[in-house]
């Protein structure tokens, strides 16, 4: 997830169909503009002039609400994010999930162990590492 808004990439045929796709598994509108990186407006827009992707999208918008209607695990984290649901389960979950996230596991203390080994002329060199098997 790249968080930035750069510029829109462009809606093409292939984008349209991850845009669709992700629509069609329930993700909510302007998640699935975000994930593919284009403007939130845009397919709303293409829409209006291309009635035969205004079809696509509503197939897609109608198979998402099935979707989130017969797939929505509440209590996640995802469901709050990706599917915009604010019930009760699904809210505490995605609190817990950024408050566990801000709070990365500290490393444990590594001192970085650069050992100078003593080299033995390498062309001379016959180490033999034992075989693991
Ligand atoms: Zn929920």
């Amino acid at each position: 997830m790249t968080g930035g808004r750069g510029r829109p990439v462009k809606f093409d045929e292939s984008t349209q169909g991850a845009y669709l796709k992700l629509v069609a598994e329930g993700v909510r509108l302007g998640e699935a503009a975000d994930r593919c990186g284009i403007s939130r407006r845009t397919p709303t827009q293409l829409a209006t002039r291309n009635p035969d992707f205004a079809d696509r999208l509503a197939q897609a918008k109608t198979a998402g609400r099935t979707w989130r209607a017969e797939h929505l695990v509440h209590g996640r984290a995802s469901t709050y994010n990706l599917h915009a649901c604010r019930c009760t389960p699904c809210t505490t979950a995605a609190t817990t999930a950024r408050r566990t996230h801000s709070h990365t596991t500290p490393q444990p203390h590594r001192t970085a162990q650069i050992l100078t080994l003593p080299r033995t002329n390498p062309t001379t060199a016959t180490t033999q590492f034992p075989h693991a098997s």
